[in-house]
């Protein structure tokens, strides 16, 4: 396998804090021996463990960048145990566009994984984080939201896997992450996702969906603060109290928790997200957008819970994901 063309900036080894580039070499018209600078900062005392910070995976997903940008900027090396390295911005071209694709290549983050070192950009951030970062790391938390289409209750994830050790591991610090709403997530296609890179090579994962519409809240701005110090208290990397509310487990693995449009129109939510419906309740109704007059397309609730997800924008397209129905669990 070819070396990765990405150079850091920035000493992973050393005591200290280090603020600095993940330069990747980018030659185009407007800058022929140009290159992206990708922010990294990485906070290091002693040979403790390792957390791997990432946010922005998907570029319009805004509680990772603003709780990460806060950690680095506050974060002293005499506070901790072991090493922090923290990527705001993860696909750092799509950050800057406000996109959740790159601009320069189409790239998928959470699609393109173990990625190319002769690849696309987004490919070759991929295989920098494939076999440079990850093997460094022990905790691994990618930090999303539901971007400019998509709206969510604010929660924490961790997968169900093979490895049932593993699997006890990421569910303990998802619970001292300590989001509004808990759940474990069977990906249907894990093809290509961080995630899967990571679990597979053993470490310590968690995600995160903290809300959505691409922005981020006062209040989903709080829930990553807090979870990111809580995370890396519990992992022994920082000093510290765990600042805990309580955590609302979730199950959505009925088969009918999700409800997809099957109408171009105007969509008006009938539910808010964290209300409860009853199978049959009406969620949404789709209005047309070409004539007055015309009665809405009702969509009904296939199962009982609580509206955890929902299309963002006002406007919504056949085959868009318009709502996803969740039960309130008292185990996972
Ligand atoms: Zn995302």
């Amino acid at each position: 396998m070819k070396k990765t063309p990405i150079l850091s900036t920035v000493p992973f080894d050393e005591n200290g804090v280090h603020h600095g580039f993940l330069r990747l070499p980018h030659s185009r018209d407007d800058s022929a021996w140009g290159s992206v600078m990708m922010p990294i900062s990485v906070v290091r005392n002693g040979d403790g463990p390792t957390a791997l910070l990432t946010g922005a995976n998907h570029g319009d997903e805004y509680e990772g960048p603003v709780a990460l940008q806060a950690l680095a900027y506050q974060l002293r090396a005499e506070e901790i145990n072991g090493r922090v390295i923290i990527v705001p911005a993860f696909n750092y071209p799509a950050f800057r566009a406000g996109r959740r694709t790159s601009p320069i290549d189409g790239g998928n983050m959470n699609r393109i994984f173990p990625g190319r070192p002769d690849g696309t950009v987004t490919e070759k951030i991929a295989d920098y984080f494939q076999r440079t970062l990850i093997p460094m790391a022990d905790l691994v938390v990618d930090i999303h939201a539901g971007g400019k289409t998509l709206d969510f209750v604010p929660f924490c994830a961790a997968h169900i896997l093979p490895d049932k050790q593993q699997q006890a591991a990421c569910v303990a610090t998802m619970q001292a992450f300590d989001a509004p709403y808990s759940l474990m997530l069977l990906e249907i296609d894990s093809v290509g996702m961080y995630d899967t890179a990571a679990e597979e090579a053993g470490k310590v994962f968690i995600s995160t969906e903290l809300g959505g519409g691409g922005t981020s809240t006062s209040g989903s701005n709080r829930i990553a603060h807090k979870g990111i110090r809580n995370v890396l208290i519990h992992t022994g990397i920082l000093q510290g109290e765990l600042q805990q509310v309580g955590s609302q487990f979730l199950d959505m693995s009925a088969d009918n928790s999700t409800l997809f449009s099957e109408h171009d129109g105007l969509v008006e939510f009938c539910v808010d997200l964290g209300e409860t419906v009853a199978s049959g309740d009406l969620i949404a109704r789709v209005w047309s957008q070409e004539r007055s007059g015309a009665a809405p397309i009702n969509y009904a609730a296939q199962t009982d819970g609580i509206l955890a997800g929902r299309h963002f924008p006002g406007l919504v397209k056949s085959g868009d994901f318009l709502a996803l129905l969740a039960k309130e669990a008292d185990v996972l």
